[in-house]
């Protein structure tokens, strides 16, 4: 039987520096990535989808059948007069730096059109991040977590990555209250301990794991970069070794990849630890390239 995985967020263009001075167009943003990697390492038995907002223009269709062409299902509604948020790349020097434009985007509408949400059942899995949190206005954010509460109840798991992003906060305080509200629907939370650590002030990994096991989450995954990953599953906790990756060249969607890698196994029945191994390696073969998507087979 199929089940079924649903990423909920945003998709941006992407404009990234080519090496003859021109920009090269693509498509990313965090759960969308994750979405993207979900497809390549899960069989036919998961349905991947990503549900969002888009507009009517041509970008947007691009977009659209972008999204199609990876393998991934897409649930979008099309707002007519809108378009989709768009990022720049610039380097200088080797320093990678990144401009937005995404006030105007139509995914910060997406939780006006949850209606695949509640097509999802038992032995199904949503995902959500602090970024999709980020981007919706204060009702839609109530009606967003209204919804996976609901779905969460129905039996679907419910998985949440952090991804801390102050810039995209009125400030700290709101961004760790807002985060903290999306921990207490999910089951499994896979956050990076350097954010963590700077946001909530955790002395260690097990302290960021307990916060999140006290808001609800049966796993917590807490991701360290090159440092050993820590899995709390109820009352025990976990070190899962990192190989240091040969070399660095971009580290964008390291922790999109492992996420992905990581819920495969939770959806097919593999035990924590060796996903957590399996998803380390493939973040490792994701920061040895360039670019947020990779193809690693
Ligand atoms: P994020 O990209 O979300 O900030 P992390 O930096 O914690 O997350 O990295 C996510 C995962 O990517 C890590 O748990 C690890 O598996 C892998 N990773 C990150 N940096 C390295 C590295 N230098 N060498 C090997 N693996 C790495």
């Amino acid at each position: 039987m199929t089940k079924r995985f649903l990423a909920i967020g945003e998709c941006m263009v992407e404009m990234a520096p080519r090496e003859d001075g021109a920009f090269g167009m693509g498509f990313a943003g965090d759960v969308f990535n994750t979405a993207w990697y979900m497809r390549r390492c899960c069989d036919e038995r998961v349905d991947v989808g990503f549900l969002s907002a888009i507009g009517d223009d041509d970008v947007s269709r691009r977009m659209e059948e972008f999204i199609r062409h990876a393998g991934v299902s897409p649930h979008l509604a099309v707002l007519p007069g809108r378009s989709v948020g768009l990022y720049l790349i610039s380097l200088r020097d080797g320093e990678r730096s990144f401009s937005y434009w995404r006030s105007v985007s139509a995914a910060r509408d997406l939780a006006d059109h949850l209606g695949e949400v509640t097509r999802l059942g038992p032995g199904d899995m949503a995902f959500f991040s602090g970024i999709t949190l980020a981007i919706l206005p204060d009702a839609g954010r109530a009606r967003l977590l209204d919804s996976l509460r609901q779905a969460r109840a129905a039996g679907v798991r419910i998985a949440f990555d952090p991804n801390l992003r102050p810039r995209l906060w009125a400030d700290g305080a709101t961004m760790c209250a807002a985060v903290m509200e999306g921990a207490c629907v999910a089951d499994i939370v896979l956050p990076s301990f350097e954010d963590e650590a700077s946001w909530f002030d955790d002395a260690d990994k097990a302290a960021t794991a307990r916060r999140y096991r006290e808001a609800g989450a049966g796993l917590v995954v807490v991701k360290d970069g090159a440092l050993p990953v820590l899995l709390a599953q109820g009352d025990d906790f976990d070190e899962v070794a990192v190989t240091p990756a040969q070399s660095i060249v971009d580290t964008t969607a390291a922790g999109d990849s492992f996420n992905a890698r990581f819920l495969c196994g939770c959806m097919t029945g593999e035990s924590a630890p060796d996903a957590a191994c399996a998803a380390a390696t493939l973040a490792a073969k994701v920061i040895g390239a360039r670019g947020a998507l990779v193809e690693t087979a």
